[in-house]
């Protein structure tokens, strides 16, 4: 999974850098309005850029922030991954992104590797008790579209589809989203 730091690096600058330039240009047809349809509010913005920045600050020291779940503390969660809500402000070895058994299959696929790098740092970089979990999905899926503003900004998988398309481009739904199960 390190092995794609750099690939999620570069979406999730893509998506501070999307950010940005739906608060210079407006909201109109932005890649913002798509998954987050919080029609510009600057409040929302600034969320959505500080997650993500705080991502970066993850994604610089990975190896500190990341481990596997040597002691499988995890199988009742989840075969892939899962991480401390908020883990990234507490001390040390507290909190920390603990990749299981199924990274394997998404460490094989850039973009699947690092939308569930995204989607575990949004649980760890979160500073309120939003778990994050209101839909999971592609941000074309019903669920998905069902989100409310005030929970697209919260939503983990709201968070790694961004990214994705702003790295990328707007993509096809891929087919390792569906069936995925992570936490
Ligand atoms: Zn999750």
């Amino acid at each position: 999974m390190l092995r794609h730091v750099p690939h999620t690096r570069a979406c999730v600058q893509a998506a501070i850098d999307t950010v940005k330039s739906a608060r210079s240009f407006g909201p109109g047809t932005s890649l913002v309005e798509k998954h987050y349809r919080i029609a510009g509010n600057p409040a929302g913005l600034n969320r959505i850029e500080e997650m993500y920045s705080l991502m970066l600050k993850v994604l610089d020291r990975p190896d500190f922030y990341c481990t596997l779940d040597t002691t499988d503390e995890g199988e009742g969660i989840s075969t892939v991954a899962f991480a401390r809500l908020g883990g990234f402000f507490l001390a040390d070895a507290a909190g920390k992104i603990k990749f299981r058994r199924g990274a394997w299959v998404a460490s094989g696929i850039e973009d699947f590797a690092a939308f569930v790098f995204i989607h575990e740092m949004r649980h760890f970089v979160e500073g309120s008790s939003d778990i994050g979990h209101h839909a999971k999905g592609w941000v074309t899926d019903e669920s998905m579209l069902r989100l409310r503003p005030d929970q697209t900004v919260f939503n983990c998988d709201t968070f790694a589809g961004f990214a994705l398309e702003a790295r990328n481009g707007e993509m096809q739904r891929p087919g390792w989203v569906k069936g995925t199960a992570f936490r």
